[in-house]
C-alpha cells in the first residue's frame, strides 16, 4: 500500500460511491484527507468518524465557492475530481437546465478545481480527474451530454499537464466503465445491457478504481502524465 503519510490530499465529491472508495485508500495511506460533498450530510459524517478525514460541504457547480475551499486547503499534493452527475434520456425532451447543470458540475469545475489546485500545489502534485469510459465509447442512446462532459476533461487533462509539467505536476484522468454505486448500481435495470459490451461482464467495484488512483498518486506514478488510464472491463475495446 502506497504511504501517503505527511501528504495534504483533497477529494471533490468524496461523500458516497467512487469519491467514498478513494477517501477510504488514502486515508488508509495515511494521508491528511479532506473531501467535499454536497447533499449528503449523513453519508459524509459518517465518513469523516470512520476515517478521520474532515468533510467539507461545498456544491462543485458553486464555483467561487469551490476555488475558495481549494484555496483553504493550501499546498495540495494530490487532488481527485470526482464530483460527477449524469443525466440520461431523449436530448429532445431533457430539460435544457439539468444539462447546463450537468456540465457545471462535470466540467466547468473540474477546470477551475485543477487550475486552482495547482496555483497552491507542491512540486510533484497529482491532479486526478474521474472521466468515465463514455469519454471514448458512448454504444446506446441518450447519452450524448454525459459523454460530451467526459469527453471534455480528456482535452483538458492533456492541456493541463503541459500546463503544470515543469513542476513536476502531474494531471490525468481515470476513466471507469460500470462501476457498482448509487449512480449505477451492479443489479440495476441498465447492467446486463452494460455487462453486453464488456469483455470481463461486471461491474467493478469502487474500491478496483481507488487503487489505481492510488498508484497514480504514489511514487511509481510520476511519469504518467496526461493520460487517459481506462479502467472498465473492456468496456471500450
Ligand atoms: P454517485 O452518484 O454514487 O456519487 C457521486 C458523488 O459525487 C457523491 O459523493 C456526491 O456527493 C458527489 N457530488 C455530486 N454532485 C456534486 C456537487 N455538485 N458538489 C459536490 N459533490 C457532488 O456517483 P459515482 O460514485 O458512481 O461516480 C463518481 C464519478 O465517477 C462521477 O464523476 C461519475 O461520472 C464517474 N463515473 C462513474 C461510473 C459508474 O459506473 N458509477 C462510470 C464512469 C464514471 P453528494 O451526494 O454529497 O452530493
Amino acid at each position: 500500500m502506497n504511504d501517503f503519510t505527511g501528504k495534504n490530499i483533497l477529494i471533490l465529491g468524496g461523500s458516497r460511491g467512487i469519491g467514498a472508495a478513494i477517501v477510504h485508500r488514502f486515508a488508509a495511506g495515511g494521508g491528511g484527507v479532506a473531501f467535499t460533498y454536497a447533499g449528503s450530510r449523513d453519508a459524509a459524517e459518517a465518513l469523516a468518524a470512520e476515517t478521520g478525514a474532515e468533510a467539507i460541504r461545498t456544491d462543485s457547480a458553486d464555483r467561487d465557492a469551490l476555488i475558495a475551499t481549494i484555496a483553504g486547503r493550501g499546498a495540495l499534493d494530490v487532488i481527485v475530481i470526482n464530483a460527477g452527475t449524469l443525466v440520461l434520456g431523449d436530448p429532445l425532451t431533457l430539460d435544457p437546465d439539468d444539462i447546463d447543470r450537468m456540465i457545471d458540475i462535470n466540467v466547468r469545475a473540474p477546470y477551475h478545481a485543477a487550475v486552482e489546485a495547482a496555483r497552491h500545489m507542491n512540486a510533484n502534485g497529482r491532479i486526478i480527474v474521474i472521466g468515465s469510459v463514455n469519454g471514448d465509447r458512448m454504444p446506446f442512446a441518450g447519452g450524448a451530454a454525459y459523454a460530451l462532459t467526459k469527453a471534455a476533461m480528456q482535452g483538458m487533462v492533456r492541456g493541463l499537464a503541459r500546463d503544470f509539467g515543469d513542476r513536476g505536476i502531474t494531471v490525468n484522468s481515470i476513466q471507469p466503465g460500470p462501476t457498482d454505486s448509487e449512480m449505477n448500481p451492479a443489479e440495476g435495470p441498465m447492467a446486463a445491457t452494460m455487462h453486453g459490451f464488456m469483455a470481463i461482464k461486471r461491474h467493478a467495484r469502487p474500491q478496483e478504481i481507488a487503487e489505481l488512483a492510488a498508484y497514480i498518486a504514489g511514487p511509481n506514478g510520476a511519469m504518467i502524465t496526461g493520460s487517459m488510464q481506462t479502467i472498465d472491463g473492456g468496456f471500450g475495446a
